[in-house]
């Protein structure tokens, strides 16, 4: 039986950003319906003892078992995206050996931050962009639906949730400036470290 986590801030932290009444949705209504239909499905089934990374890992690719691992990843995937986020107000520099890390992987912040931006606007339709750990490198994957990078064994350093119902209340058609926003604002780049 799984519960939903609770968010690491109060649901009007990152305003003017993310607005209270987006988060309150997306967390209260969207997230929790993952949840709740996740638990629906594995009930009775060998899956309920299972984590959820676990679950995910073994029902990826299996057509019979879509719905669970679709509700499963987006409980997984939430989660991170809210761990991935930290409020405006509490934002520190980024660290100095993330930053480096960065700068030989993407040659500078900003370059990393244009070029996770191109990969949401460039994700069609629904679905996830991350920064991944893949060996000893860095990369941005943008993934579909509710799929994520555990599911083609890599790690997940960061996320930014690029479905519409993540933005569209307080940006409408408008990704770019939601991704903008989040990029230059909310990421909580001591989570990022401390994924590596
Ligand atoms: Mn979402």
């Amino acid at each position: 039986m799984f519960t939903l986590s609770s968010l690491p801030y109060g649901s009007s932290e990152l305003e003017p950003h993310i607005s209270e009444k987006t988060l309150g949705f997306h967390y209260g209504k969207h997230h929790q319906a993952y949840v709740d239909n996740l638990n629906k499905l594995i009930a009775g089934t060998e899956l309920e003892e299972k984590s959820l990374e676990d679950i995910i890992v073994s029902t990826v690719g299996k057509a019979e078992k879509i719905g669970i691992f679709n509700n499963a990843a987006q409980v997984y995937n939430h989660d991170f995206f809210w761990k991935s986020l930290s409020p405006a107000s509490a934002q520190k520099e980024i660290p100095s050996e993330l930053l480096e890390l960065i700068s030989k992987n993407f040659v500078s912040l900003e370059n990393f931050r244009a070029e996770f931006k191109a990969a949401c606007l460039a994700q069609f339709g629904s679905g996830w962009v991350w920064l991944v750990k893949d060996g000893e490198a860095l990369k941005i994957m943008k993934t579909a639906n509710a799929d994520n990078p555990l599911a083609h064994g890599l790690k997940p350093l960061f996320t930014i949730d690029v479905w519409e119902h993540s933005y569209y209340l307080d940006y409408q058609n408008r990704r770019a400036d939601y991704v903008e926003a989040i990029l230059n604002n909310l990421v909580n780049w001591n989570f990022v470290e401390s994924n590596l």
